[in-house]
């Protein structure tokens, strides 16, 4: 029966009683976004443009940067959208022209949207060439900033995106960021957790190291406990709060998000349609209980055994 729900599944994402819940694409740039728009998504959950300048050692002029967005966006007009990330580098993805020297920590260092405002021209000129892109391509365009700690950052951007029209939101990958979910959310639009960050700063654990991966698991109950609070925040304020890190390409983890009340999921596009499919056997009380049953589980094993028991 699963193995049939797989076959037949083709969106839009819902539980198995109707509460819609968007899936959507994490992309790279045209090409990716091109081949994630034949799947069943309603758009994209991140975009991560930091990818489209690994490979270059100087900042793309922002007509430069206008074509490279406007390549994603036109891949989702109509009535979906695409989240579009501000430049994410440093640490894990360094950028020849965005680059903080002789850091001990790099991943604790200037990184994300601290590299971003220590840098204000950069930033101005990434957020210029994202608001051509969409009024060129007309797609609704959501744009957030990776690597918020503070809620002074996500006013700071948040501004800066409010007065280009379009709207504002921050990623959820900071412990701090998710304790005070419902004080950012009386600043932007909406949140999307980073789970592969979130559990990294969460757990000390270098999201990298092989060697850690029992820690570096967004089954660990002090993970989920994080974006039970950052979900209810968004329930509460009414305001989209979605998951665009590995969690959410996790068939039983993505109903234990939809549980604890997340909007939306964003994923690579080879786990849309297991995602969709599982979500879509599982009714929202059958999520609220394995949500419950994840949170108050001892251990990452024990979680999964609980919420398999649960919904398979
Ligand atoms: C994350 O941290 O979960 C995330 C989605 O961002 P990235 O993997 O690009 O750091
Ligand atoms: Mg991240």
């Amino acid at each position: 029966a699963a193995r049939s729900a797989l076959a037949s599944w083709s969106g839009p994402g819902a539980t198995a009683d109707g509460v819609p819940v968007k899936i959507l694409a994490n992309v790279a740039d045209g090409e990716s976004a091109r081949s994630a728009a034949t799947a069943p998504v309603q758009g994209v959950g991140l975009f991560r443009t930091e990818l489209s300048f690994l490979n270059r050692q100087d900042e793309p002029s922002v007509d430069e940067q206008a074509e490279i967005y406007g390549e994603v966006l036109a891949a989702f007009d109509g009535d979906r959208y695409v989240v579009v990330r501000t430049l994410d580098a440093g640490s894990d993805k360094p950028v020849a022209f965005a680059t903080h020297e002789g850091e001990e920590n790099p991943a604790l260092g200037v990184r994300g949207l601290r590299l971003s405002f220590g840098n204000p021209g950069l930033l101005d000129r990434q957020l210029e060439g994202i608001a051509a892109a969409a009024a060129t391509t007309g797609t609704e365009t959501w744009v957030m900033a990776p690597m918020v700690a503070t809620v002074a950052e996500a006013k700071e951007f948040a501004d800066k995106v409010h007065a280009l029209g379009l709207k504002a939101g921050v990623m959820v990958e900071v412990p701090s960021a998710a304790l005070l979910a419902h004080r950012m959310l009386e600043v932007v639009d909406f949140l999307s957790i980073g789970t592969n960050d979130l559990t990294q700063y969460t757990m000390a654990a270098d999201r990298m190291a092989t060697d850690l991966a029992h820690l570096t698991d967004p089954w660990q109950p002090a993970v989920l406990q994080l974006i039970a609070i950052t979900a209810e925040a968004g329930r509460q304020a009414g305001k989209p709060v979605g998951v665009c890190g590995e969690a959410a390409a996790d068939p039983l983890l993505a109903c234990v998000l939809v549980g604890m009340g997340v909007t939306s999921l964003s994923m690579a596009a080879a786990a849309v349609r297991p995602v969709g499919a599982q979500l879509a056997a599982a009714s929202m009380d059958e999520c609220e209980d394995a949500a419950e049953a994840a949170l108050s589980a001892a251990d990452p094993t024990a979680a999964r055994d609980a919420v398999r028991a649960l919904l398979v």
